[in-house]
């Protein structure tokens, strides 16, 4: 796993935990790269004969320039989190989107399809997120971002999905059955600026970052009566276990793990 910052990161645990769990025989490590560093150190780790690397903040797009090949939701997001090594060639794939997915239908058991969706935020992540939740086909999924040009241009990359509408957070106040919150309010104890009336006792509020206590967010959506709140630690475990199928073919049990960090 590489990225800047890198300490936080307990993708080492998670897939040292797969292995276990699966009888796979890997190391897993984190190693700190520099944006300025990121193709010298790679190159370094091919050396190595690494046969796989997850990339996070803020080295996604390097990753999705560096890769020889990429998987059709890489395209999409314009990142790669995912690297697959394949004599020699750099196989760059973007795990975020599947692993929110598998967080909401089978963790949560909840379905998307034929559901209102509220989406916050147009960076990084919504652009991993919004292709697979799209394939989910949704009702109508509304990008709302603080710059708005930002929601509309995300909105249009979209284009092939008529049921996709973008806005600024004042211009939002339908009721929503989903609002998934990605953008990084949360981690400055903020909450978007949106109307509570798109909450009602049915709605399913999603915030991807987490943390040991609630989130700003779900803690927001809790005092305006939201059905189910989460956090994105599924969806860190979830996009874990794409990754792991992707490079052993086989897919890890996340549930006891998922609940063993939970505690
Ligand atoms: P980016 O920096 O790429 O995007 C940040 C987004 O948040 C932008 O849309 C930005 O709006 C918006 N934003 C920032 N501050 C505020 C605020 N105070 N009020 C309203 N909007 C705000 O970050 P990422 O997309 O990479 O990450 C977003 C969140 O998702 C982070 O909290 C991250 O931890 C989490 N995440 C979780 C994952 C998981 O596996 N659970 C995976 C990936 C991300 P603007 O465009 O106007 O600047």
């Amino acid at each position: 796993m590489i990225g800047d910052p890198i300490k936080h990161s307990i993708s080492p645990q998670i897939h040292t935990a797969f292995a276990k769990s699966s009888g796979q025989n890997i190391t897993y490590t984190k190693l700190r790269v520099r944006p300025a560093d990121f193709a010298v150190k790679v190159k370094d780790l091919l050396g190595l004969g690494v046969k796989g690397m997850n990339i996070t903040l803020p080295l996604k797009e390097l990753a999705f320039a560096f890769a020889n090949k990429l998987s059709p939701r890489a395209k999409f997001a314009g990142a790669v989190n995912t690297f697959k090594i394949e004599q020699g060639m750099v196989y760059g794939d973007n795990t975020d989107g599947i692993g929110l997915i598998r967080d909401i239908t089978q963790n949560l058991k909840a379905d998307i399809t034929d559901k209102k969706i509220l989406l916050l935020g147009a960076g990084g992540a919504a652009k991993g997120i919004i292709k697979p939740l799209l394939e989910e086909a949704p009702e109508v999924l509304h990008i709302a971002n603080r710059t708005i040009s930002k929601a509309i241009e995300l909105k249009n990359q979209a284009k092939v999905y008529n049921n996709v509408s973008a806005s600024g957070f004042a211009a939002v106040s339908d009721k929503f059955d989903f609002i998934i919150n990605a953008t990084s309010a949360s981690v400055n104890h903020a909450v978007p600026p949106i109307s509570a009336k798109v909450i009602d006792k049915n709605t399913v509020c999603y915030d991807l970052m987490y943390s040991k206590e609630p989130t700003s967010f779900l803690l927001w959506a809790q005092q305006h009566g939201a059905k189910i709140t989460t956090d994105g630690l599924g969806m860190l475990v979830e996009k874990a276990a794409e990754s792991f199928y992707l490079w052993r073919k086989i897919r890890p049990a996340t549930q006891d793990l998922l609940l063993k960090l939970r505690k």
